[in-house]
């Protein structure tokens, strides 16, 4: 049988404004997708904000980062990133010589948007002398343009790494950016504005709330979360005892949902993080802070976009190999520097 006949499927799918649709996880699209990624000698990737389908498909799940270090190691031809677009482009950054494709390259990212290359330009121009350090969701030209990245696990040794007379531009997350600056109690690291409109949903008030009616829970924050400030304020005011809020990385969080002692914990992130702890630790009830933390990016990887990018070889990534080298050299230092751990 030739090769374009082995990708041949019987499911169909519908490109509609909110993405591909049309098919349903059923165990005969799992058949299919095994079957097609089989025959192109792929490598499906899941990042833990997908939908629970196909992060039970992957044959990986994680975050950003981990899951680019398991693109460039893979032994396969080929990787399908089921994420948003920043982090295939990091996957490929990683990964040169592999075909690194994406179910749907409109799954973009609000807070990776919400500085361009241009505007980073502007930003070093008024700042000449300062090094510029980069949260991961971020596009692979602006990672080109800077010094050194970061995750939300060592963002704050990296900022530390760097010599204190020198001035800092942080870049995209605003609260990632508040969390570091307090902790290296550093006055001269200038803040980008940006913010992820998921994780900016979750605030404060709603966590008090949350806190308050569910004494015994932990809370797991992630540090992108608008609630982080709060709730770090929250328990120095002793409104929720500081042993109780964990400040994680997607990856931490797991790590601590295999050792919390609660029986109930609110977790602050978006809710396709869910599965994944629900799964590393059935017998904790696991609640969302915000409910309707949902990244509409993320869920635009359906089944029917998983499909759709298995027989028809679509949506390539690719990233123009100068910019690939310098973006490559700012996650390298990144990793030089201390455990990058994860990102988001
Ligand atoms: S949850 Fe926010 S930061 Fe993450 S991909 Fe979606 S928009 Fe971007």
């Amino acid at each position: 049988m030739s090769i374009t006949a082995d990708l041949h499927s019987d499911l169909t799918w519908t490109d509609g404004q909110a993405g591909y649709t049309g098919i349903e996880a059923t165990p005969e699209w799992a058949d299919e997708v095994h079957r097609l990624a089989k025959a192109r000698n792929a490598t499906i990737l899941a990042h833990n904000y997908q939908l629970p389908a196909i992060q039970d498909i992957a044959d990986h799940t994680g975050d950003s980062l981990a899951l680019s270090r398991i693109a460039a190691e893979a032994d396969a031809d080929e990787i399908i990133f089921c994420g948003v677009h920043f982090m295939a482009e990091t996957a490929k950054i990683l990964s040169p010589d592999k075909r690194v494709m994406i179910p749907d390259a409109r799954a973009g990212c609000s807070l990776a948007d919400s500085i361009t290359a241009d505007d980073l330009r502007a930003w070093k121009a008024e700042f000449p002398d300062a090094v510029v350090v980069s949260y991961v969701n971020t596009t692979a030209e602006v990672k080109g343009l800077t010094d050194i990245c970061c995750t939300s696990s060592n963002a704050v040794d990296v900022v530390a790494s760097i010599d204190p007379d020198r001035d800092v531009l942080f870049l995209p997350d605003q609260f990632l950016g508040a969390h570091v600056k307090r902790v290296t109690g550093r006055d001269n690291i200038h803040i980008w504005a940006g913010e992820c409109h998921v994780h900016a949903g979750i605030n404060g008030d709603e966590l008090a709330d949350q806190a308050s009616s569910h004494p015994d829970a932990d809370l797991f924050i992630h540090p992108e979360c608008g609630c982080a400030t709060s709730a770090l304020y929250l328990a120095g005011e002793g409104a929720v005892p500081e042993e109780k809020v964990k400040i994680l990385s997607t990856g931490g969080m797991l790590d601590a949902a295999r050792e919390t002692k609660a029986s109930q914990v609110l977790v602050a992130t978006e809710i396709g993080m869910l599965h994944q702890l629900r799964k590393a630790a059935p017998d904790v009830d696991f609640q969302p802070v915000n409910g309707r933390a949902s990244c509409p990016y993320m869920k635009m990887i359906t089944p029917a976009a998983l499909l759709r990018c298995l027989v028809t070889g679509q949506d390539e990534v690719d990233v123009d190999l100068d910019v690939a080298a310098k973006a490559r050299a700012s996650v390298e230092k990144m990793i030089s520097i201390g455990n990058p751990g994860s990102g988001e």
